[in-house]
Formats: C-alpha cells, structure tokens, sequence
C-alpha cells in the first residue's frame, strides 16, 4: 500500500478544546470509546442499507454488513472495521475534523467548566468518535465511500493538532478504524476485555458482530417480545444501549397496540435530566422500526419536542417501507403514533404519581420543565399535563407539595376558581400583600416558584373546568371578612378616595378602598386578561414591548397607615402626596410593574428628606 502526499489539516477550534479534555481530564469510563466506535459502525451499515434502497448501484454490492473487531496484543492495537458506507474526502474532514451541532457545543462548553463530568454521556452529544483518544496514541481510518467514484482514502491523526488524509489504494467499501493504544490502556488489545465491554454495551447491535472471528452477539428485537420473556437486567441493558448511557432507566414503559394502529413500543426515560445542567438540548432518541427494519434513527415528528428525553424504539407494521424523512413528519401516521404515545407516556406518568408517589415527585423535579414545555406548546395535552404539575400550597406545610387535582379535593365545591400565585420562594409570597386575602377567608392557593410558571398557567387556563386565577388579579370576589372594622367612616374613606384620586393622577387606573387586606396597606391588582409581572419582563427580555399596563389600586381602611395618610393631607398635603405616591409606587413595585425601580428609589429619598426637616 502506497500512500501519497498528504494532505494535513488542523482540528477546528471546537474539536481540539474537546479532545484536549477527552486526552487529559476523561479518565473513567475509558471503555465507551469500544462502544462509540461499534455505535457508529452499526450507524453507517444502517445507511447502507438505506442507500441500497434508493440508488441502483452502490460500491462492492455484495460485501457483508457486519461489524468485524480485532485485537492485536503484540501491536498494541484494536481494529473496526465495517462495510457500512464508509466517507469521501470531504465526509472525512466533516465527520472527523469538526463538531457540526449545537448541542455538541453546548456539551462542550459543559465539560470544560465541570472538569471531571462523566465521559460515558458523550455519545449522546455528537462527538461519541472523538472518545477513542482516551485510549488511543493515533488513529488511522481506511475508508472508501459507498459512491464508487469516490478515493480510496486514510485518515489518520493523533488526536493532537490536527490530521492527515492520504489516497490509499485497494480500501474496500466501508471504514476500517485502527487504533494504536496508549501504554494505559493496553487492556484494549485483550480479547477478554473487550468482550466484556461488548457484553455490557453493544450486545443489541442489530448486525452481527464477530470478535476475532467470532460471532458475539445475536440480534435479538426485543421490544417484539413479550413482556414475560424480558428481565429487568435486560431491559436496563437494552436501554443503556440506545440511550449511551450508564445509568438505569427511571420508566420502562413496554407496550403494544393492535387498534387503531398496529403498534410495539419500547420506552425510557434516563435517570438524569441533563438539560438542567447546561448541556445543551438533548436529541430526539426513539427509533422508528417497520417489523424490525429500522426506518430511521432520529425520526421527524415521532414524539413531541418536549419528550426528547425519551429513548427506546417504537415498530409499526403500518408504515410504508420506503417513507422518507421529509415526508415523516407530516405523514398522518406519523401524527397518529405521536398522539398515542404522547397519550401513553402521560398515562404511565399519571399512573407513577399514584402508586409511587415519592417517585414521581423526583422525576417531576428534574423533568418538570419538560411537562411545562408541553403545557406551553401542546394544548391537546393539557388536562394530562396538568394533572401532572406539583407545586407547594398555602394549605400545606412547607415542602410539601401537591396537584392541582388534590387542590380541588379540599376546596368548596362552589369555588369556581383555582387560585395560584407566582413569586420568588414561598416565603416571599407569605410576606406579600396577596395571600393573606385569601388565608384568612380559609381558601387554599397554589404556590408556584418557578420563573416560567406565571406563563405556564395563563396558558393553561382552566384545569377540570376549574379556571385557574392569579390570586393577584382584579376581578376576585372575596367576601367581607366580618370582623372588619373600618378606622375610617364613610364619609372619611370617601374624601380620601377622591383625595388620592387627584394625588396620584394617572400613574393609576382607579383608587378604591378594598376589602381584601389586612394588614397590608395597599395592594395593586391588575386585570385578569392583562400580562403579569412575570411574562411583562419575559416580553422584555424578547424584545417586545409589553402594553402599558395600569392597575387598579386597593387601599386598606383598616390599616393604621391609611387612616394617618386620612389625618395627614389635612395637616400637611406636601408629605402626604408624597407618602400617598409612595405607598402606591411600593404596592406597584410588588406587583412587578414599575419599569424603572430607581424612581421609586428617588422617591422615597425625597420622601425621607420631607419627614426630616
Ligand atoms: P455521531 O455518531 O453522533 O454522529 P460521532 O462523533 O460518533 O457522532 O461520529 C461523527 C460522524 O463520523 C458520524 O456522524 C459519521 O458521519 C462519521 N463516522 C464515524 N464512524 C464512521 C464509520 N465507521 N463509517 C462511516 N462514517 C462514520
Ligand atoms: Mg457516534
């Protein structure tokens, strides 16, 4: 074999942080590279098989697709091979010289600042070829594309700075992966040792795969099987396969239907939420099979966005052999298993939150935000989504947390509403004006304290015919409380009103005297169909213009403050307008609509200078 002059290139920016971290910080888990490598050589004899549908020759037609590994004590050294459909010399430079998906970016950027982060995930972000250099002094790829006018190339680098591409004659179809290992990781090159590994991750290859010659793994569908047949250990071991991962699975949800659509469905969920580490957006992870023929490993449209954390693979007789990707997506079969499993997964969840609760309630921790995701984007879901939020509750100790199916559990039957409010922590929304409302009349509000909640249930709107109300809205009727006694008469409260009316001009819709507090001395209240605080500031954050937005201000004639404020403008108008706006720029302020907090600032400065002369 002659090789020619060569053709040298740097690793992009990207690849050579990403390797500087696999080479020198990844120590554990070494072993993955094993199954990267046979993942993407099952990846590429899949598209063959692909292409081989859709072109009427490919190059050496005839060549077996299997998986073919061996190991080599003396040189040190671990060989793939595949007759998949291999890469030209730009594939080559794509594939292996640059991080392509933002996800792979964001992976990155993880790993750089965790340091120690667990290598095992790194197949599920793109990069899982770039693993082989924990083990590897320098990697050579032979490869020749399935497009038989493509070179006879080999690639070759040392994970370093960068690679070299040589022509290379006499490559067959396919890539042949040499791997020239470390002085520690000499075990890569024993038999034993790699079927270990190929024992513990890549036994569900769906093609043979021979180890020095030796078959080593049957090619098993399990998801056709019945549930009898399968043990708890296989199932993990088959999940741990399709996801890349290390860990167990937390649902296993095996199932199959014959109406109205033939279907069997293998699904998991992981143990960790990744996402909520800053790891970027994970990939769509079911496989969409016909009768054991993989039709597509990351199918368009098979499962809503916000599920994509689910792994496994669904097979349906149903679907035409020869779909395409582009026409997945809109294809009305495609829509139809994406409602059925979407029902499904949700009723599985449901059914977790009733027998185990304490586990469904760590899952709802780390995977809520996807639940919220789907409230967000997928209305046909919402009465199963919504069954399935958790939340604190003003009736309920703290810490605890509850549904909003319980809520309506312990509430009158004639309360027509859910109330809710969003704030900081619970604490916080204790301390504020809205609650005590509706403590004191014993009705129960549900305590959200994540940021997007405040849109999550505008959007949500009702929950079993339930309208579901910000408790910090206008239009709530709270009875009298009967202990009220007013400081103020009638005819004070009145002047007052008219007073503050004029005061305070229109940084307010309207003044009233309120009946719902108690010991705060104003509230704002804005309408019921207006934006909150909360989604005024994400509009804010996108660079929308939120609608100027005035709110109706409560005061409280039964608190001492307001009665003062009453005496005050008869003794001295000056500092009573001045603590009247200030009191209203406070209530306005915890309603989160003041644009500008340092106004309010500057006003209570003057404020204090008027009290100190
Ligand atoms: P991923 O498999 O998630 O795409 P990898 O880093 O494992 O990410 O591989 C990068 C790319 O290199 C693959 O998408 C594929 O295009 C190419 N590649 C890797 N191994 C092979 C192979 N044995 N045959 C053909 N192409 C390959
Ligand atoms: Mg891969």
């Amino acid at each position: 074999m002659s090789d020619s002059e060569p053709q040298t290139q740097s690793f992009q920016a990207e690849v050579r942080q990403l390797l500087d971290i696999v080479i020198h910080s990844l120590y554990t888990d070494k072993e993955i590279f094993v199954r990267e490598l046979i993942s993407n050589a099952s990846d590429s004899l899949e598209k063959l098989r692909l292409k081989q549908l859709t072109e009427n020759s490919v190059f050496e037609g005839d060549l077996p697709l299997e998986i073919n590994i061996t190991t080599d004590e003396e040189a040190n050294t671990i060989t793939f091979s595949d007759h998949g459909i291999g890469m030209n010399r730009q594939e080559l430079t794509d594939n292996l010289g640059t991080i392509a998906r933002s996800g792979s970016k964001e992976f990155l950027q993880a790993l750089k600042e965790k340091g120690d982060t667990n290598a095992s995930v790194i197949g599920q972000f793109g990069v899982g070829f770039y693993s082989v250099f924990m083990a590897a002094e320098k990697v050579e790829v032979y490869t020749h594309s399935w497009d038989a006018e493509a070179e006879h190339l080999k690639w070759e680098s040392d994970g370093q700075s960068g690679y070299s591409i040589y022509e290379s004659e006499g490559q067959q179809r396919g890539a042949k992966i040499v791997v020239y290992l470390k002085e520690d990781s000499k075990e890569f090159a024993t038999e034993a040792t790699i079927k270990n590994v190929i024992e513990q991750y890549s036994r569900f290859v769906s093609f043979p795969l021979n180890l020095n010659g030796e078959r080593v793994n049957t090619v098993d569908a399990i998801w056709l099987k019945s549930k009898k047949e399968i043990s708890e250990e296989e199932y993990k071991e088959f999940y741990q396969y399709c996801a890349h991962a290390t860990d167990e699975p937390r649902h296993t949800l095996h199932f199959s239907t014959d109406a109205p659509l033939n279907l069997n469905a293998l699904l998991f969920s992981p143990d960790e939420n990744h996402e909520r580490f800053g790891f970027g957006q994970m990939k769509p992870g079911v496989s969409l099979y016909c009768r054991k023929v993989l039709i597509d490993s990351e199918p368009q449209g098979l499962l809503p966005e916000w599920l994509r954390f689910l792994r496994g693979v669904v097979d349906s007789e149903d679907l035409p052999l020869n779909i395409s990707r582009e026409t997945m997506q809109d294809s009305a079969l495609v829509q139809k298993l994406n409602r059925l499993l979407t029902k499904r997964f949700l009723k599985h969840l449901a059914s977790q939150a009733k027998n185990e609760p304490e586990k469904y309630q760590e899952f709802f921790e780390r995977f809520g935000r996807f639940l919220k995701e789907g409230i967000a984007t997928a209305p046909e879901h919402h009465e199963a989504l919504g069954g399935l939020l958790r939340f604190e509750s003003s009736m309920l100790d703290k810490g605890e947390k509850t549904s909003l199916a319980d809520y309506l559990t312990r509430s009158k039957e004639e309360q027509e509403e859910i109330y809710y409010l969003v704030g900081l922590d619970r604490d916080a929304m204790a301390a504020g004006p809205y609650l005590e409302a509706f403590q004191k009349r014993g009705i129960e509000v549900a305590l959200f304290t994540d940021q997007i909640d405040d849109y999550i249930m505008e959007t949500l709107r009702e929950f079993k015919g339930k309208k579901l109300v910000s408790a910090d809205r206008a239009e709530i009727e709270l009875d009298d409380l009967v202990e009220s006694e007013s400081k103020l008469s009638e005819e004070d409260g009145n002047s007052l009103v008219e007073w503050l009316t004029t005061t305070l001009g229109d940084k307010v819709e309207k003044v009233e005297l309120g009946k719902r507090l108690v010991s705060h001395p104003v509230v704002a209240l804005q309408s019921q169909d207006a934006p909150s605080g909360q989604v005024r500031a994400m509009m804010e954050a996108m660079g929308e213009n939120a609608p100027e937005q005035k709110a109706r201000l409560e005061f409280n004639p039964n608190h001492e403050l307001v009665a003062k404020l009453h005496a005050l403008k008869g003794e001295n108008e000056e500092v009573a307008a001045k603590v009247a706006n200030q009191l209203a720029d406070n209530a306005l302020l915890a309603a989160g609509l003041v644009k500008n907090p340092a106004g309010v600032v500057a006003g209570m400065n003057d404020l204090l200078g008027s009290l100190m002369k």
